[in-house]
């Protein structure tokens, strides 16, 4: 099976949407998402006007704030500041990554944990780490998700990450703990990283390596989830997308896969509108709709 990314996520914008109707008409409450972007780098510039159009288009506010690449920390930090103190935005999202005068721990850290959108701020990773209700990474909630639609309950199951970043691969980890899966995280230094993936019911790819993960890593019916993407020259000179998994050889053995594009990708926007209600609802004392199934 593949699994159809595109969908699911059109599936949650929409209940999002409806999510805002109700949220304005029950409570007059317009939730607004702020994406600041510093500088000008081509995949960045993508990402903050899909998030754009696509919070719009959910009835939401969407404010963006371009600023330009030599921009000093402390000015990025004023920013934060008026934005977090700003009553109409619920959601803030700094896109990474940022230029090297800037620290980035030190800008998602100003952000206000209940407006983290991203669910970055160490706050916000300390209570997912402990248990605790808290904004979630939309990537990695993206993941389990798409992992939950294709095998239902994932109680029991093992899953292993690939990659260990803090934006994808160790919340992933908490995530799929808190499905009751038993976790193991890969990385650079994994060793029989082959054997590793192959005793995976569930297999994560958060690499940044194309087509790393081949068929033969992968047990047979696992579902393979595939976070990568890397633009790779194809055969007629023009630049495709393509994941940290084989594709080709790896659809034959896995029991449910997803694509890239269209798989994973997708959620990550869709999420982010979903943290954005979730937000809101919190910062007004609203009990916030189920967006994450
Ligand atoms: P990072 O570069 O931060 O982390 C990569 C991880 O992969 C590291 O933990 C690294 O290990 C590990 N790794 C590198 N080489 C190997 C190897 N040969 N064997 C095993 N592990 C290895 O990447 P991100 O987590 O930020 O992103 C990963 C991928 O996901 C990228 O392609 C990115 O574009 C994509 N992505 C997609 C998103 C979406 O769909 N919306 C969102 C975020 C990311 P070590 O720690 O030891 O160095």
């Amino acid at each position: 099976m593949i699994i159809d990314g595109k969908a699911v996520a059109a599936d949650i914008r929409g209940r999002v949407g409806e999510a805002v109707t109700a949220l304005r008409a029950e409570h007059d409450l317009q939730p607004g998402l702020a994406v600041v972007l510093v500088g000008a780098d081509p995949a960045s510039e993508v990402y903050v006007r899909n998030k754009g159009k696509q919070t719009v288009e959910a009835g939401m506010q969407s404010f963006e704030h371009r600023l330009d690449v030599d921009t000093d920390e402390s000015t990025l930090l004023a920013l934060v500041e008026k934005l977090n103190a700003d009553p109409a935005i619920h959601g803030i999202l700094v896109q990474l990554p940022l230029p090297d005068q800037i620290d980035e721990d030190k800008v998602i850290n100003a952000i206000n944990p209940d407006k983290d959108v991203d669910g970055f701020h160490i706050l916000n990773a300390g209570r997912l780490a402990t248990g605790q209700q808290s904004l979630v990474p939309c990537t990695p909630a993206g993941c389990v998700i798409l992992a939950r639609r294709a095998l239902g309950d994932l109680s029991g199951l093992d899953a292993v990450i690939v990659g260990r970043s803090n934006i994808v691969g160790k919340p992933l980890a908490q995530l799929l703990l808190k499905e009751n899966c038993t976790v193991t995280i890969a990385h650079s230094r994994t060793r029989n990283l082959e054997d590793v993936c192959r005793r995976a019911d569930i297999l994560v790819a958060a690499v940044g390596r194309p087509n790393m993960i081949l068929g033969d890593w992968v047990k047979p019916g696992a579902c393979v989830i595939d976070v990568g993407i890397n633009r790779i020259e194809g055969e007629n000179g023009k630049t495709r997308l393509v994941g940290d998994v084989d594709f080709a050889s790896a659809e034959k053995v896995a029991g449910s896969i997803t694509p890239v594009p269209g798989g994973v990708g997708p959620m990550t926007i869709a999420l982010l509108l979903a943290n954005t209600v979730v937000a809101a609802c919190a910062i007004n004392n609203i009990e916030a709709p189920d967006l994450f199934k």
